[in-house]
């Protein structure tokens, strides 16, 4: 009688889909009452059990968790779980194989899950994350992570990351990205007399589009004009140092760049007047107003806009204009981000 029970088992087994093998095994682990009861096959619980590491507390997890293909499957699914996950689905669904070794060099973060649906997420972030919405309740994930990500839960000049793709003509230069101290954009052109000040270069594709903005607005009887381009790094450490002098280093640093961190640095940013007007009275000018509305379609960006001063770390620049070819300037004039938050959710792949 005991022999046809373990026939009859068996035949159940294999009809739910498990091989000889996992048989055995699911024998030895005794748990074909527990099969029988699921009714239903788990091929992660298979490759669980057929695995070196089939941990029987865990046996719940493995049944309920769609299959992977990966060699490291089983082991990080323990691994996850020693930590104190539960619901591993949305973790694996979610994040690559390097991302699931850096959650798991990570303390435990019980919402995670809040957290998955963000693809500009940083699993090495997930603690910084967590501290910053305690002392930010009232911000949104998604703000959360887009401000921690640009570095704005650390003082300004601080976790400087060295900007390493630097011909990339989508660069993000800001007080947490440095440019090298040598470098100089490979393609510097002059902008033409009639639209600039003096002698002011930028990059080739951002003096052409600069070009047409100021043709077709001379055209509307508008007068834009460069009153500052490209600008050398040891220019900016001048510049900046003449501002300290002035101001004090905390003044300074609300409007002027300390070197390596200036956008006129990379040759495609480009600081404007209008009718001859200049800095804080520009955003008083037709050509500010005409800028607004027209600027994207020639691939510029107001860099540094009024309210946004808590993202950017610099005040109200109406007359600083960035480069960022038409597609993308568009986006992020719809979008109404800065471009240090465009760049974390969208270009930082
Ligand atoms: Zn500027």
């Amino acid at each position: 009688v005991l022999g046809l029970y373990f026939f009859q088992d068996t035949i159940r087994l294999k009809l739910l889909g498990y091989s000889n093998q996992s048989i055995n095994k699911i024998k030895e682990y005794n748990l074909i009452n527990y099969i029988i009861k699921k009714n239903g096959y788990s091929k992660t619980f298979d490759k669980a059990l057929l695995s070196n590491n089939f941990v029987k507390n865990n046996k719940d997890i493995y049944y309920k968790l769609d299959y992977i293909n990966n060699n490291n499957y089983i082991d990080n699914i323990n691994d996850l779980i020693t930590i104190g996950y539960k619901d591993l689905n949305l973790i694996f669904k979610n994040l690559d194989n390097k991302e699931i070794e850096q959650l798991k060099n990570t303390n435990y973060i019980s919402n995670i899950n809040d957290y998955l649906d963000y693809d500009y997420l940083i699993i090495n972030n997930l603690n910084r994350y967590n501290n910053y919405k305690k002392s930010h309740p009232s911000l949104g994930l998604d703000t959360i992570i887009t401000y921690v990500n640009i570095g704005l839960d650390k003082p300004q000049y601080s976790n400087i990351n060295n900007i390493k793709n630097l011909d990339n003509k989508l660069i993000l230069v800001n007080k947490y990205n440095k440019l090298a101290s040598d470098y100089v954009p490979k393609d510097l052109v002059k902008i033409n007399s009639k639209y600039s000040a003096k002698n002011i270069e930028l990059q080739k594709d951002a003096n052409d589009a600069f070009y047409k903005l100021c043709s077709d607005a001379s055209k509307e009887g508008l007068d834009i004009k460069a009153i500052s381009g490209y600008r050398s790094y040891s220019t900016q450490v001048s510049l900046y140092n003449n501002y300290v002098k002035r101001d004090g280093i905390s003044k300074a640093d609300t409007y002027s760049a300390r070197a390596g961190h200036s956008e006129h640095q990379t040759g495609l940013a480009v600081d404007v007047s209008g009718s001859g007007i200049v800095w804080d009275e520009f955003a008083n000018t037709k050509e500010y107003k005409w800028l607004i509305t027209n600027a994207a379609n020639y691939g510029f960006i107001i860099r540094y806009p009024l309210g946004k001063e808590n993202i950017t770390l610099y005040k109200y620049e109406p007359w600083h204009l960035r480069y960022v070819g038409i597609d993308i300037a568009k986006d992020i004039a719809n979008k109404n981000l800065t471009y240090d938050e465009y760049y974390i959710r969208y270009l930082n792949k």
